[in-house]
């Protein structure tokens, strides 16, 4: 866990990711034992996108090596709106299914509001509903979208300080930027949010002790963003010829910063403990446990 990336230390994803990920398979251990049930993770995948293959493969395969059930729908990419509809309402109403993911991004031609809306909220294991995003910008207990959640459970496991600190996100995305923003302004940091219309976001990132990045941009972030010392998470992920890039420019960032996520090992193998840890809550919140004698 002290693994130093050129200067900073390592925020090693993929040991904190094992961890929680045991953590789970344990306790469905436990409750199987108890009482059969399991938790049951869906996911819908439209079309052939070769990024969301591999994504929806490692979903599937953790949530099985955990002990979910697991269950994928797989519609051709010109299936439209009405059938992707009819294949989340199958699942809302499977009661061995607990969460449905829908892996985006969907086609063009499918309506991602009304697919999202047709997710019941409880089962909603990708916190992307209104309802769920209502209930984290109310503070009230829900579904917290999976990134932002497995970056803050990076930063627990640090003992990164937020009360009080200064904390910069760039992006403003539903899926990651806006509720990693919340969620730090809620663990009592002073946040700004950066993005495409932001002026100056080069002098507003180097303010931040702690810094997420998620552009979307290649390395877009290089050691002149970053204030000596500070926590850098990198959201980004890229295919540039056989290796994967983050938003960050990691070589040069790593001589400034004090902490920094690898891409990859970071960022990534958060989300899917965090969709594994959002699964087995919506499951007990479904199926409590059965009373101690
Ligand atoms: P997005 O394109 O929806 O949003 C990007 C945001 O960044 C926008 O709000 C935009 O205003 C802002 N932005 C873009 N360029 C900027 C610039 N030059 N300066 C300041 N702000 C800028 O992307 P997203 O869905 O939020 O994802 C961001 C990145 O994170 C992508 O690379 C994506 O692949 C990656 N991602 C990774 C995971 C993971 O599990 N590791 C999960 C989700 C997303």
């Amino acid at each position: 866990m002290d693994e130093v990336m050129g200067g900073a230390r390592t925020l090693d994803g993929k040991a904190v990711a094992a961890r929680v990920q045991e953590e789970i398979r344990q306790r469905i251990a436990a409750r199987a034992a108890r009482d059969g049930q399991r938790p049951g993770l869906a996911v819908v995948q439209v079309g052939e996108d070769p990024a969301s293959s591999v994504y929806v493969r490692n979903k599937r395969r953790t949530a099985e090596r955990l002990g979910m059930r697991s269950r994928e729908v797989h519609l051709p990419a010109d299936a439209g709106t009405e059938a992707v509809l009819a294949a989340v309402a199958d699942l809302a109403a499977d009661d061995a299914v607990h969460g449905i993911l829908v892996q985006l991004p969907l086609p063009p031609a499918v309506d991602v509001e009304a697919v999202l809306a047709a997710i019941p909220p409880d089962k909603d294991v990708d916190g992307l509903t209104v309802t769920n995003l209502g209930r984290l910008l109310a503070g009230r207990p829900g579904l917290v979208p999976c990134t932002p959640a497995g970056i803050m459970t990076l930063l627990g496991a640090y003992g990164i300080t937020l009360d009080g600190a200064r904390a910069v996100v760039i992006g403003r995305s539903r899926l990651v930027g806006l509720p990693v923003a919340l969620l730090l302004q809620q663990a009592n940091a002073t946040v700004t949010v950066v993005h495409t219309h932001t002026r100056d976001a080069a002098r507003l990132a180097r303010e931040a002790e702690v810094l997420v990045v998620a552009a979307g941009r290649p390395q877009l972030v290089t050691a002149e963003w970053v204030r000596p010392g500070a926590v850098v998470v990198d959201v980004g992920i890229h295919r540039q010829g056989e290796r994967l890039v983050g938003d960050v420019e990691a070589a040069s960032v790593a001589r400034v910063a004090g902490y920094l996520s690898p891409v990859p090992g970071g960022v990534g193998p958060m989300t899917i403990a965090s969709l594994m840890a959002n699964t087995w809550q919506a499951f007990t919140e479904q199926v409590p446990p059965p009373e101690e004698p």
